[in-house]
């Protein structure tokens, strides 16, 4: 068994190409065995001019820019060290698809994949978040395996590959979405990890609904910038939790966590939080989404608009 793992690009242009820029692949006796042989090899990007968002970031991008294997040469060299092996895993379904397409885009044969398995979504089915895209950080986080090596190089993430792969069952790895799951699906979240954020409380007030409308309980702020979003409504995950995403334009969604206390003369209080982004949150949101949602007062801003103009209207006479 193999278990691979790409790093690519998609550029700012119109080539549809997610051109690769490094191979990774461990060799396994079996899904948490041993690793027995690595392969690793950095490619020279030849199709985009420009690195998008994703590859940019990439710790060890420097050695593709510098690379001297082109992407012929390195499939070459990787289907040698494969040695007619048919059974392959990734983390994902997309490094199967982007080694289709880069195969495609070259006029290479493309390697014959006999059996092939998406370790990500078994994990997903594993921890109860079917359908959701677990990043492979917060797998081996989930794990306890140590983040001794960086993320996002590709020999680096299918070594993590095969440690978190120990963890799947065999009813895992034969688990197939129900396409009825999808209408539930989740929103992707930003998968960085960031560090403990500040709880900070609300109220108290009144009632319930007055601590979920009321404006600082809506201005949680972006874990990695800072920068301040709206809530606009609140998923109701239990009778006193609520759960809302929100977005940083520049770091994607989270999300936000509400948990409403009653007090002793009848108010309530709210405790507000921006929560590590963990399986079980997700799980709880997903379950959260068929729940009740508490749309916030004056969220839109046509009704802010519409109010002010009535309040306009209210004021003129008595001018
Ligand atoms: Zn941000």
């Amino acid at each position: 068994m193999l278990l691979i793992d790409f790093e690519w690009n998609r550029g700012y242009d119109n080539k549809p190409l997610d051109e690769i820029l490094q191979i990774g692949a461990v060799r396994v006796s079996q899904l948490g065995g041993p690793i027995l042989d690595t392969f690793n090899a950095y490619i020279r990007p030849q199709v985009h001019k420009r690195f998008g968002p994703g590859a940019k970031v990439l710790p060890e991008l420097e050695c593709s820019r510098t690379s001297e294997l082109d992407f012929a040469t390195a499939l070459s060299a990787f289907l040698d060290w494969c040695g007619g092996e048919t059974e392959f895993a990734a983390w994902g379904g997309d490094d199967f698809r982007v080694l289709q397409q880069n195969c495609d885009y070259w006029g290479l044969p493309v390697p014959l994949l006999h059996q092939t398995y998406d370790l990500q979504r078994a994990f997903g089915y594993l921890v109860g978040a079917q359908g959701q895209q677990v990043a492979l950080w917060r797998a081996a986080a989930y794990c306890g395996i140590p983040d001794t090596f960086t993320f996002h190089n590709a020999l680096n993430d299918a070594v993590y590959t095969a440690a978190v792969s120990e963890w799947l069952s065999e009813e895992s790895l034969r688990y197939v979405p129900d396409p009825a799951d999808s209408r539930k699906k989740l929103p992707r979240f930003s998968e960085e990890p960031f560090p403990a954020q500040p709880r900070f409380r609300v109220g108290p007030l009144p009632s319930p609904e007055a601590v979920l409308d009321a404006r600082p309980a809506r201005r949680p702020a972006c874990p990695l910038c800072g920068q301040r979003a709206w809530v606009q409504q609140w998923q109701r995950a239990s009778r006193r939790q609520y759960l809302a995403v929100f977005s940083c334009p520049a770091h994607g969604r989270f999300l936000c966590r509400m948990t409403l206390t009653p007090m002793e003369d009848g108010a309530w209080r709210g405790r507000v939080a921006v929560p590590p982004l963990t399986p079980d949150l997700l799980e709880a949101y997903r379950a959260a989404l068929s729940g009740r949602i508490h749309v916030c007062k004056g969220s839109s801003r046509r009704r802010r608009k519409v109010r002010r103009r009535k309040r306009q209207a209210c004021a003129s006479p008595t001018v």
